[in-house]
């Protein structure tokens, strides 16, 4: 039965859309919801009308969630199985795109949490392997790379490893005891997020969030064979900038103005994942941004990938909406 597999099972780039509600202030503006998601992949734009024409007005993903959707059935289609490769020693990433408070930290954080679950069931269920689990917390502000699991604040430097290629120095691996554990460092990197803050939200929209979990494991009782040998891999849940930082460079054909706020990670990592959707063996400029050098290994080559695209429904919002859509199909 085709709805009974995973949208993800063969994908190495799973997009879907989330549109969440309207929130109390846009309805009090009567700021009505533009969009709709008519089927389980394609939304459309409904205003057509209005003085907003939009084309195209019909954007199909992998999967695409309305209002009323939950974390949880959007963790459940697709993202569940990308994050869990990182239990078969395979790579993965999931991002949260969008503009700032269309949804990307809610979605992320819920997703993280799901996953987190998840993978220690597994490890409690697999009493023949020993599992060592290591956790670090990273952002990224203005290309600058900063320790969430420090509070010392200072920038940290990326070196080429030969072996393990683009490592971030000095950067804490906290050894895992078990899920609280790992959720006690999730809650202090959150709020090491948020110190020193003077706006917060102009940081949180700038600035791009990595929780990085390395899972390794082998078999206790090895005997030879595929099943003995020792995994490694990481999975990686990335809350991104918000993407009104690199709209005016991707909408197509617009020219970079000058003077406007760019994200060079955001921008880079665009241009990444629009080379890897394409295939072939082309230049894929992983160099040129902190986010995708540190994330290099967990994009293109072997890794899975999720990215979630988060939109603000309502109608003033229309422009920045298309915009990440247009992000998300790019991504295909
Ligand atoms: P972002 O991280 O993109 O700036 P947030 O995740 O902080 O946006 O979301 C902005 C606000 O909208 C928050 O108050 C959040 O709780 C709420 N919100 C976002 N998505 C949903 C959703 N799908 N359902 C209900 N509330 C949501
Ligand atoms: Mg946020």
């Amino acid at each position: 039965d085709d709805e009974q597999e995973s949208p993800a099972h063969e994908e190495k780039i799973f997009v879907a859309v989330r549109l969440r509600p309207l929130n109390e202030k846009e309805i009090t503006k009567n700021d009505l919801s533009d969009w709709e998601c008519i089927n389980k992949t394609t939304i459309v734009y409904k205003s057509n009308q209005s003085d907003r024409p939009m084309y195209p007005n019909a954007f199909t993903f992998d999967r695409v969630y309305g209002f009323d959707s939950t974390t949880k059935q959007l963790y459940d289609d697709g993202v569940k199985a990308i994050a869990l490769s990182v239990l078969n020693g395979i790579n993965s990433s999931i991002f949260a795109y969008g503009q700032t408070s269309s949804g990307k930290t809610y979605t992320m954080s819920g997703i993280t949490e799901f996953a987190i679950a998840d993978i220690y069931d597994y490890i409690n269920r697999h009493n023949d392997r020993e599992f060592v689990l290591k956790f670090s917390a990273i952002e990224i502000y203005n290309e600058c790379v900063k320790d969430l699991l420090s509070s010392d604040g200072t920038q940290l430097r990326l070196l080429d490893d030969p072996e393990k290629g683009t490592v971030v120095e000095k950067l804490t691996e906290a050894n895992l005891r078990d899920c609280n554990h790992l959720k006690e460092l999730i809650y202090v990197s959150e709020a090491e997020r948020q110190i020193g803050e003077t706006a917060l939200n102009e940081m949180s929209s700038r600035s791009h969030q990595i929780l990085r979990l390395t899972v390794e494991s082998s078999a206790l009782d090895y005997r030879g064979g595929d099943s003995g040998r020792t995994l490694s891999a990481t999975v990686s849940f990335v809350d991104l900038a918000g993407s009104e930082r690199a709209s005016q460079t991707l909408a197509a054909g617009t020219r970079l103005k000058e003077g406007c706020h760019i994200n060079r990670s955001l921008l880079t990592l665009g241009t990444v994942i629009r080379k890897l959707s394409k295939g072939g063996n082309g230049h894929v400029p992983y160099r040129n941004s902190k986010l995708t050098r540190i994330l290099q290994n967990s994009l293109g080559g072997n890794a899975r990938t999720a990215i979630l695209c988060t939109v603000c429904p309502a109608h003033s919002h229309a422009e920045q909406s298309r915009n990440t859509l247009l992000f998300g199909s790019c991504a295909k």
